[in-house]
């Protein structure tokens, strides 16, 4: 496992260590006030497993305490489904059959503000691998169309130069999300077939300049599936630390993807039930208990409905992994992945209101980045 940090304790190790956890070091792990990676592996351990019910109280109360009743709302919408990488599991692989397809400047106008009529003020923009169809320039001049219209634009793309990050930023982006997928370097290689992504440490170091380069927030996450979950969800977990101790006056994000179906014949080698992608959920709430903790419309509605405001405070509704898909008369192009929550932004936000949770569209307005 590759390091990051010279503090950075072998997850594989660590994994070791919960699988043998007993009941006295989970009540230790649960009542910790700055917990260690170690603790953090004992909230999931099997026998922290047996008190899922006590973690999930834990988990409710510590996002009550500093979310209150709201969760975030954003929306990811595909400028581009373009891509030279030749990741396995991923729909829009440069050896995978579909439409080919990128917005014009016009179209994602038009996507931003169809978006902004749903109610959206947090839109996430995303892209595959940098192509000559949808590169560095092209996605920057989206990010200046979408950043007047929308309170908070931010960008899932390909891992940058220092210098990109920074001119990103200028040009009204707030953060970005990059999932190093796995943690395990081995897996990691065998995965991404290639392209600019199979280097694993250029991706690992990409939050980094992001926020050296001024972005107010980065986003990380493992796509769960690809590989041990316990040992990647403790390297993710030491990956989100290391970020808050070097930028302490940033933000991070922990997404929580679980591999679903997509285009191709890739089948994951792991799979993580609903209630243990709920354990890792409060495992993070409780060890890190003011972080953004963001759940995806990959996730189906109940699952999805059971974990709002019970350690995730961020969501995404009403979404598209097509290219575009908000207006109308859209090119229809395969999407990255398929979705499981079909709601619509009012049926969503009914089911939050009903559970006595805010939803909550702006949380952000360029003019606090003073
Ligand atoms: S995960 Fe990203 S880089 Fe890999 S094939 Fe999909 S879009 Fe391309």
């Amino acid at each position: 496992m590759q390091h990051i940090t010279p503090d950075w304790l072998d997850p594989l190790q660590l994994a070791d260590i919960c699988m043998s956890a007993r009941d006295g070091t989970v009540q230790s792990a649960l009542t910790a006030t700055r917990p260690s990676a170690k603790e953090f592996a004992i909230l999931l351990s099997e026998t922290a497993a047996k008190r899922l019910e006590e973690m999930a109280q834990k988990a409710h109360s510590l996002t009550m305490h500093h979310f209150g009743n709201t969760v975030s709302l954003y929306v990811p919408l595909y400028l581009s489904n373009y891509c030279t990488g030749g990741c396995s599991y991923c729909g829009f692989a440069s050896d995978r059959e579909q439409r080919r397809y990128r917005l014009s400047r016009d179209q994602v106008r038009a996507e931003v503000l169809a978006l902004k009529k749903m109610g959206f003020e947090d839109i996430l923009l995303l892209t595959g691998e940098r192509t000559p169809e949808a590169d560095f320039e092209y996605l920057k001049k989206c990010v200046e169309v979408a950043s007047p219209i929308v309170h908070n634009v931010s960008v899932e793309s390909f891992a940058m130069t220092a210098d990109e990050y920074e001119q990103l930023a200028k040009a009204g982006c707030n953060s970005i999300t990059l999932y190093q997928e796995t943690y395990d370097p081995d897996v990691y290689e065998e995965l991404h077939r290639w392209g600019p992504k199979r280097d694993y440490a250029a991706r690992l170091e990409a939050q980094d300049r992001a926020l050296a380069a001024g972005m107010r927030s980065a986003g990380l996450g493992a796509l769960l599936g690809l590989a041990d979950p316990v040992s990647d969800m403790i390297a993710l977990y030491q990956h989100a630390r290391h970020l808050q101790r070097s930028f302490w006056r940033s933000g991070v994000m922990i997404s929580f993807p679980r591999i679903c179906e997509q285009r191709g014949d890739f089948s994951p080698p792991y799979s993580i039930n609903d209630r243990q992608l709920a354990q890792i959920v409060f495992a993070f709430r409780i060890c890190m208990p003011d972080v953004p903790l963001v759940l995806s419309t990959r996730e189906h509605p109940a699952f999805r409905d059971g974990m709002a405001g019970v350690g995730i405070s961020r969501m995404s509704a009403a979404s598209r992994t097509t290219v575009g898909g908000y207006v109308p008369e859209d090119v229809d192009t395969g999407g990255q992945f398929s979705v499981s929550d079909t709601r619509d932004v009012a049926k969503f936000c009914q089911m939050l209101e009903s559970k006595g949770l805010d939803p909550v569209f702006k949380n952000w307005d360029a003019v606090f980045q003073a």
